[in-house]
């Protein structure tokens, strides 16, 4: 006989809070499987492809031997290190693309906490690689501080976001013939603060040739910084500059 329903209301509101929570329970962004309450399921996140550990201690490059590789040993760029958690590769460029192009804010996270927990180094400050006023217009947001702000918020480093300016609106990086990148960023900065005897790290979602990271850093160290590292959450590799089209 069929219990009243006073009865079975345990059972009816115990399926009602699975499925409710089922429904809100986000699913994996990249396979829709089960993420247990993060962005990615286990095994997407472990997929992931993740930077070689053999790599220049200055731009993050891999190598197979020594601490830097050829070209800073004979340029040594203005900034001091790079730590990037992943290489700029298929789905990392994805979820980046996702973030800077489709407003999914909700990949700012993911790559903050892979970049706090890829930390080698403890910077003083923590500046987002800054947008030009007529790009953050149009996108409504810099995904460099989206990103920043969970880098600042997982390690307690302090975050300063109008630190520095990008007072040219440069052309797209991505438009350009990497060879011509750094031209096109020269005198694209002016840094506001005093960083004088500061660890600054600069904090952005890819680096290609490094050319944007070296104009500011170049910005830095004039300002007073003593060492400029970069934390980015993806670095573009050499044999695929110029087959992606890349913004930095
Ligand atoms: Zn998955
Ligand atoms: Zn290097």
């Amino acid at each position: 006989m069929r219990q009243p329903l006073s009865n079975r209301m345990p059972g009816i509101v115990a399926s009602c809070v699975r499925i409710v929570q089922q429904a809100l329970a986000p699913a994996c962004l990249l396979c829709g499987g089960a993420a247990a309450g993060a962005l990615l399921c286990a095994g997407c996140d472990e997929d992931l492809p993740r930077l070689a550990h053999e790599h220049c201690d200055t731009c993050a490059l891999p190598i197979t031997a020594g601490a830097r590789c050829g070209a800073c040993l004979a340029h040594p760029p203005h900034y001091d290190h790079v730590c990037a958690p992943f290489v700029y590769a298929f789905p990392v460029d994805a979820l980046v693309q996702g973030l800077k192009y489709r407003d999914m804010l909700a990949i700012a996270p993911l790559l903050g906490e892979a970049i706090a927990a890829s930390l080698d180094e403890r910077p003083d400050v923590l500046i987002p690689m800054p947008l030009a006023q007529l790009r953050l217009r149009e996108r409504g947001f810099n995904q460099a501080q989206e990103i920043a702000r969970h880098v600042a918020r997982a390690t307690g480093i302090a975050l300063q976001p109008h630190a520095c300016r990008k007072v040219r609106d440069t052309a797209p990086q991505a438009a350009l013939p990497w060879n011509e990148r750094a031209k096109n960023m020269r005198k694209a900065f002016v840094c506001d603060a005093d960083v004088t005897g500061v660890h600054v790290a600069v904090i952005d979602d890819v680096m290609t040739t490094g050319a944007t990271l070296n104009e500011l850093a170049r910005n830095l160290k004039q300002a007073g910084a003593v060492r400029v590292t970069g934390l980015i959450a993806a670095r573009t590799l050499p044999g695929s500059f110029k087959k992606q089209g890349l913004d930095v």
